[in-house]
């Protein structure tokens, strides 16, 4: 039985970890090793509607708390300047997945032309508003946002509530480990300590040291649909002119893509590029072109896309980059982190922390069919932007490897955004859902053959209904003012906030 648990990281994935674990079976003693010498990776800033559930559901943080000590901003979804018409916007909620009873059609059909205000979030983010505005002023504040926080202040405040939650938190680093019947049984620290546990959880970072590392997990690649390989970061403090925009922004860049995240005080940056097509100095020089203002940090970080092909071996399971990582165009690192350690709970729980193997066998089944569903959602981002003709994008829509979700590709480009091209994906139950897929579609204005022409008494009807979400817009509210509002100590926190 599992009675103890060594968490080996401290960044976002091992205090995730270590709190979800600590929080929902609070017998098991949690350590978390550390080592302040590799430090924490700095990066992943940007998260995904599950994550503030994960935090002030699940794990049971006080939101006011951790408004106040992290400062997040709010992400209502990406704006992709990318495709053929330029810049389309993707939010949390549904737009083109949704079918209205006086349209012939699903909204899809709609939006070939313009696919502005096509729902209240686009017409939302179209105004970069965070919240519709209630009768009294306040913020109204949905639940389909999430979070934009700066890596480090997210991780100080986690390591706060770890241990609050009884985790006890050590620093040191592992430089070896010994083997069991029963998969790890010990790890050695550089100090000379050597630390036992039943359960080891992997959340090195890159490294790997456990999973990837001692017990050689192999690891299955994704360069065959995603070739971008690097990343130059930078940023700038926020000018009294520049609004906080409540999304992030993919931007196409000439070898890749870059992201913006906007913070309170900082506007972060990072290009993610493909090796093969620019080098570091020339990367870095784009950068700064497209944002004079931006401090380029010194390093460049690196990274390769795929997973190691079972998270949980023996008694080890892999959390965070230390189990996979899929380059950061969605944000899904936290999503994904948040929904395996949910996942291996409730495996530990059914088990009377005693897992069989079909239940580690199942596990990998089911976080293997995550890792593939944000491969297959990627790889459309690349194969149909079509903003630009440079190599790297000549190359990405010709060579990216598509073949996972050739079906639902074929039908749609024979059928349209039909809400049955959802049985077509390999899984529909994806963390995306049809929605994401028809957002890559229609918003890169993918060619379908049966393409639509509204009714013009439709045409009338869907006008009045964007001019209806466009209206609320623009009475909404931006961030500066609903983070006054959440500030203020009146303000009060009620459970509607994550409905
Ligand atoms: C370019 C880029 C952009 C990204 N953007 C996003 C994003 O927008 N959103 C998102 O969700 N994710 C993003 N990510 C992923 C992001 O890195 C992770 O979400 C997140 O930071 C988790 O990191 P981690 O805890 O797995 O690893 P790390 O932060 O690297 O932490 C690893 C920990 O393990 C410890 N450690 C390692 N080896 C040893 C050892 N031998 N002994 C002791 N301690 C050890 C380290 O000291 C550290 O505490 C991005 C990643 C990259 C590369």
């Amino acid at each position: 039985m599992i009675k103890e648990v060594l968490v080996l990281g401290g960044g976002s994935a091992g205090f995730i970890a270590a709190i979800s674990i600590k929080r929902k079976i609070p017998q098991l003693k949690v350590l978390v090793v550390r080592s302040p010498s590799i430090g924490v990776i700095g990066v992943g800033e940007s998260t995904t509607p599950n994550f503030p559930p994960h935090l002030f559901e699940y794990l049971g943080i006080s939101r006011k708390r951790f408004y106040a000590l992290a400062q997040p901003t709010w992400k209502l979804g990406i704006r992709f300047l990318w495709g053929a018409r330029g810049s389309f916007d993707y939010t949390f909620n549904l737009q083109l997945d949704t079918h209205y009873a006086d349209l012939a059609k699903p909204t899809g059909y709609y939006c070939d032309d313009d696919f502005n205000d096509a729902s209240l979030p686009g017409a939302l983010m179209r105004r970069d508003m965070a919240f519709p505005r209630q009768e009294n002023g306040a913020p109204d504040i949905h639940g389909w946002h999430a979070f934009h926080i700066e890596n480090k202040k997210f991780i100080e405040i986690l390591e706060i509530v770890a241990k609050e939650e009884g985790v006890e938190v050590t620093d040191g680093k592992v430089t070896g480990s010994e083997r069991g019947d029963k998969g790890i049984s010990a790890v050695h620290l550089e100090d000379g300590r050597r630390l036992t546990a039943d359960l080891f959880i992997d959340a090195s970072g890159f490294r790997s040291e456990l999973l990837g590392k001692t017990l050689e997990e192999p690891f299955v690649s994704f360069d065959k649909s995603l070739f971008c390989k690097k990343a130059v970061i930078g940023g700038w403090e926020r000018g009294p002119d520049e609004p906080i925009l409540p999304y992030t922004t993919a931007e196409t860049m000439d070898a890749g893509w870059a992201w913006r995240i906007d913070h309170e005080h900082l506007i972060n940056r990072g290009y993610v590029y493909c090796p093969d097509h620019i080098s570091d100095d020339e990367a870095a020089a784009e950068f700064q072109r497209k944002n004079p203002k931006a401090k380029i940090e010194p390093k460049i970080v690196n990274f390769r896309s795929g997973f190691y092909q079972r998270q949980w071996v023996d008694n080890v399971v892999a959390f965070g980059n230390a189990g996979g990582f899929v380059e950061p165009l969605e944000s899904t690192a936290i999503m994904i982190l948040c929904s395996h350690v949910q996942t291996l709970v409730d495996f530990l729980l059914h088990s009377d922390l005693e897992p069989t193997p079909t239940m580690q066998r199942l596990y990998n089944d089911l976080t293997a069919n995550t890792w593939n569903d944000i491969r297959q959602f990627l790889s459309l981002h690349y194969k149909f932007n079509g903003k630009l003709d440079t190599p790297f994008w000549k190359v990405a829509r010709e060579e990216t490897d598509v073949s996972g979700i050739a079906d639902f590709i074929e039908f749609y480009q024979e059928n349209g955004p039909t809400g049955f091209c959802r049985y077509q994906l390999p899984r529909s139950e994806n963390d995306f859902g049809l929605e994401g897929f028809l957002v890559m579609m229609v918003g890169n204005q993918v060619p379908y053959k049966k393409r639509y022409k509204a009714t013009q008494q439709e045409a009338q009807a869907w006008a009045r209904r964007k001019q209806q979400f466009a209206q609320e817009a623009n009475r909404g509210i931006r961030s500066e003012e609903a983070l006054a509002y959440i500030k203020h100590p009146g303000w009060q926190w009620n459970s509607d906030a994550t409905k």
